[in-house]
């Protein structure tokens, strides 16, 4: 179904493509080191489609920049619209092409005269961001947001990308408001990991699912319970904790409802190392674990594998994520 879009644009040089969700590369199979990278290498493009009124097939949506809009523009409007997501490779020239077809899909790509618009985004970023928004506690199925409002549907992270798009020319990298926090030494012309920031070029190429041992590196955090040390090392103010004692915290931790980028950490293992010993300071590693900032690799708060390092600072992209919101 994608085509190319034949845009003027095209003569601007990009010799790289970003992911819009994590702002890390994507790298074509060749290119990448090991299997550790092989996450790079696998995207999904985004586009919107409508349904045709006369034989109910599904045709994409064109969009067009325009001086007078900042993102591109829908034309024409359409009725009963929604995302599409085509699992894509990518290639040496800045395609993407789609698995199912074999078609190249011109990534962050406009003109005046029109055409589809792509955003490329990591299969496992995909991934995390429908985790993300099915953690929210009600699904807004709609290309509308409410001001400051989370985004909880596809159809709304759409809407955070399209508005991102500026319309003026192509892109290789789409704008966020805390530059995906982190990676932008390495984000040249082409990727290079260990260029100005290698501690971010380590954590943006760490895939951020899939990790075996999660729940054990964990609870390597815990430390024994110690009431006389001063929390407020870490910014714990002591009136907060009055009500909850030690149980509570295991519960929080086990059951994962405060900590929902850690879906597959296992309960039962942290309630098993609550039983066989301790006493454990459970309130002390869910505040650190609560802290946003965690996945700075210059955060010493906990030790924590570089995945899932990255998949909290993708995790806070998502949480941060609102239409409008790289617009001054
Ligand atoms: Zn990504």
């Amino acid at each position: 179904m994608p085509t190319k879009t034949g845009s003027p644009f095209q003569t601007i040089p990009r010799n790289q493509i970003y992911c819009c969700i994590c702002g890390g590369p994507f790298l074509e199979p060749s290119a990448r080191d090991d299997e550790s990278k092989d996450w790079l290498t696998r995207a999904v493009v985004l586009t919107t489609g409508h349904t045709t009124p006369d034989d109910a097939t599904i045709k994409l949506d064109t969009f067009r920049s325009h001086p007078s809009v900042p993102f591109p523009e829908l034309h024409p409007e359409h009725a009963q619209r929604r995302v599409l997501q085509f699992p894509a490779a990518y290639d040496e020239r800045n395609g993407f092409p789609v698995v199912a077809s074999g078609e190249n899909a011109v990534a962050m790509d406009i003109s005046m005269a029109g055409g589809h618009l792509y955003f490329p985004v990591h299969q496992l970023c995909y991934h995390l961001a429908q985790r993300f928004m099915d953690s929210q506690p009600v699904s807004r199925d709609t290309f509308q947001t409410q001001p400051g409002e989370e985004i909880s549907s596809v159809k709304q992270l759409w809407e955070v990308l399209l508005h991102r798009m500026p319309s003026s020319r192509s892109q290789y990298i789409l704008p966020e408001p805390h530059d995906y926090y982190g990676g932008a030494g390495c984000r040249n012309v082409y990727w290079e990991p260990d260029d100005g920031e290698p501690e971010y070029g380590e954590l943006l190429e760490a895939a951020p699912m899939g990790m075996a041992s999660i729940t054990e590196d964990i609870l390597k955090n815990l430390q024994p319970e110690a009431p006389e040390k001063p929390k407020a090392e870490i910014g714990i103010n002591e009136e907060e904790t009055v009500g909850y004692g030690q149980d509570w915290w295991c519960e929080a931790l086990a059951n994962k409802k405060p900590l929902p980028w850690l879906w597959d950490l296992d309960g039962e293992l942290v309630r098993e190392k609550k039983r066989n010993g301790g006493p454990w300071d459970w309130e002390l590693l869910m505040r650190k674990l609560s802290r946003p900032e965690i996945h700075e690799p210059s955060d010493t708060t906990l030790n924590l594998p570089v995945g899932l390092r990255n998949r909290r600072r993708i995790w806070r992209c998502l949480e941060e994520a609102r239409v409008g919101d790289t617009v001054s």
